[in-house]
């Protein structure tokens, strides 16, 4: 070819060149440390999660709501509460809903080691299969670059949210649900919890610590039917896989270690 029979390429090239190496650099360092947020779609479509369960308390009235609107979730189970009621992870993945990994014991990721963090995610993985996806919600949306690393390394996807409304402090069902509907958009990843796991030094990492923590889960489960009947008609209620197929995944540089936000 003449071009590479010529002394020297086009100044213009190479910088386009350059510049098309930079872009797709960028892309593939998002791709892979970037934490998905929320999916770009013009599809009416919302994923819900619900986190730090299973709970035999609350997780099946979450399925009989779920099972009554005939709308799929996604549950990010802790996995130690799910060695304890197989028969619930099971029941959840037979009704069609996705399941992700909250870690084994929900420690915050940035403050253990790499070592414990990998041992949290396989000890999780081992007590969700044969049904938990490679999706990893970090606990307390707690994350270093290191800890984004042992994820990837593992092959988990890692995923947050977009939507917040809080429901580990609200008392007031009603007030939750105004933030839900107000907040929902097409492609919005909602963090809700059918659990609050509790461990001896949870007041230390529960964010914001001077709130207490709020049991039981009677207010997420009356906003949860309050959303579900207004917005049913017009939205899609998918799990996180669904989701992540109807558009394109927003990725987001999420870190956040407590340990710093305290000092
Ligand atoms: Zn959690």
């Amino acid at each position: 070819m003449e071009a590479a029979a010529s002394a020297r390429p086009h100044p213009g090239l190479v910088r386009l060149v350059r510049r098309r190496l930079a872009a797709s650099l960028v892309a593939a360092q998002r791709r892979a440390v970037g934490t998905i947020t929320h999916v770009a779609t013009d599809s009416r479509a919302v994923a819900l999660t619900f986190d730090d369960g299973p709970d035999p308390r609350t997780t099946p009235r979450v399925l009989q709501l779920l099972e009554d609107f005939g709308v799929r979730a996604t549950f990010f189970m802790v996995g130690d509460s799910a060695a304890r009621a197989p028969a619930l992870v099971r029941e959840v993945a037979a009704a069609g809903h996705a399941i992700g990994n909250h870690s084994w014991s929900h420690p915050p990721f940035p403050a253990i080691s790499g070592r414990e963090r990998r041992r949290q995610l396989r000890d999780c993985a081992t007590a969700l299969a044969p049904y938990g996806l490679r999706l990893f919600r970090p606990p307390y949306g707690e994350q270093s670059l290191a800890s984004r690393l042992d994820a990837l390394a593992l092959g988990y996807r890692v995923v947050t949210w977009s939507v917040d409304p809080r429901d580990y402090k609200e008392r007031d069902g009603v007030v939750l649900a105004a933030k839900l509907l107000g907040e929902i958009r097409p492609g919005s990843i909602v963090l809700l919890h059918d659990g609050i796991f509790e461990d001896q030094d949870r007041h230390l990492h529960f964010e914001p610590r001077q709130a207490p923590i709020h049991e039981p889960r009677e207010e997420m489960l009356t906003a949860l039917r309050q959303v579900l009947s207004q917005l049913t008609p017009v939205f899609q209620f998918v799990t996180l896989p669904e989701l992540l197929r109807l558009g394109r995944p927003v990725r987001a540089k999420w870190w956040y270690d407590s340990r710093e936000a305290r000092t």
